[in-house]
């Protein structure tokens, strides 16, 4: 007779048994031809807290099918060379003409053809006559600009008597700044704008004496930067006190004849707008020269108001005197 024991530890017994038959069968199907087992243990996706069994992740690989798509054939892409397209351009801008006024050389020689005999006010009493010779150059240098800020919208002859009295008063910075402003305004009257152009020398002389030790700036951007001095004056002032040239002096002759004569691209609106065409085309040995040849010109021949086109060697090469005497 078997006990309750007894039978419990025969069930248990079988148990096991059965639990290990299952195993091993398990064990021999993964091992057969069609199944294959990963076992890159890269690919092991490992949990963390502990090994996992292969045999419970082990992926099931398929044999690769043949494909029936004909294998693709590989185009050669042809990309722009950047280098070649450079070279290209660097070229078709080498190649670019540049803008000039027609017949200009034959034009510039006719005008100073005219003013051969220098003539013309500017020539006597322009602002690279104001300064003393005999001065220091730097006092010469300061007198040049003094000069230059009072010529602004004033004849020649007025600005050049107004200098001499400056002069004879002592135009030195240190003078110009322990000068009243009413003694100031009578030794410069009657230049325009007499009032504000104290005010402008007055200050400008400050500046010198505190940032320059009583010279001027040797660059356009510094004298530009000194009160009522713009690029006009500036430009003029750096040749006749530092013989260096910075640009083309534009006034209000200038601007006109280069505009009558085409000398601008398009018609400028302002003698700033006609420095910058005229820069862009005027070959630079001319920059100095032009200012004192155009000046004397306007002043004598192509007046502003009855240019006297009948006396002008330019006549028949002018736009502006065909355009208005056609016949
Ligand atoms: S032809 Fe008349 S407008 Fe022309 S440049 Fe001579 S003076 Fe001036």
């Amino acid at each position: 007779m078997f006990n309750i024991v007894d039978v419990k530890y025969f069930f248990r017994i079988m148990s096991k048994r059965t639990k290990l038959a299952t195993v091993n069968s398990t064990k021999k199907l993964c091992s057969s031809s069609q199944l294959k087992i990963n076992s890159d243990e890269e690919s092991v996706n490992t949990e963390p807290t502990g090994t996992v069994s292969k045999y419970f992740i082990a992926k099931v690989v398929e044999p690769k099918k043949k494909s029936n798509h004909k294998r693709k054939k590989s185009i050669e892409i042809k990309y722009e060379n950047n280098d070649k397209n450079e070279d290209h351009n660097e070229k078709k801008g080498d190649e670019q003409e540049k803008w000039y006024p027609k017949n200009w050389e034959l034009t510039l020689n006719f005008i100073r053809e005219m003013r051969k005999n220098s003539t013309a006010p500017v020539d006597e009493m322009g602002c690279h006559k104001c300064s003393d010779t005999k001065a220091t150059p730097p006092i010469f240098r300061y007198q040049s600009l003094i000069a230059l800020m009072l010529s602004s919208q004033t004849k020649d002859q007025t600005n050049h008597a107004a200098m001499e009295r400056l002069k004879a008063h002592g135009c030195t910075p240190t003078n110009i700044v322990s000068t009243s402003d009413e003694i100031l305004g009578k030794l410069i009257y009657p230049v325009s704008f007499w009032k504000r152009k104290v005010q402008y020398i007055k200050k400008t002389s400050e500046i010198l004496l505190k940032n320059y030790n009583g010279d001027i700036p040797d660059t356009i951007e510094g004298l530009c930067a000194l009160p009522g001095v713009g690029p006009k004056m500036g430009n003029i002032c750096m040749d006749i006190a530092w013989n260096k040239i910075s640009g083309i002096g534009v006034d209000t002759h200038v601007h006109r004849i280069c505009n009558r004569l085409q000398w601008v691209k398009k018609q400028a609106k302002s003698p700033e707008e006609t420095r910058k065409q005229l820069e862009s085309w005027l070959p630079k040995n001319i920059w100095s020269e032009i200012n004192y040849l155009l000046v004397g010109f306007g002043q004598e021949i192509c007046q502003p108001r009855g240019p006297k086109c009948e006396q002008c060697l330019n006549k028949k090469l002018c736009p502006f005197a065909k355009a208005n005497n056609p016949t």
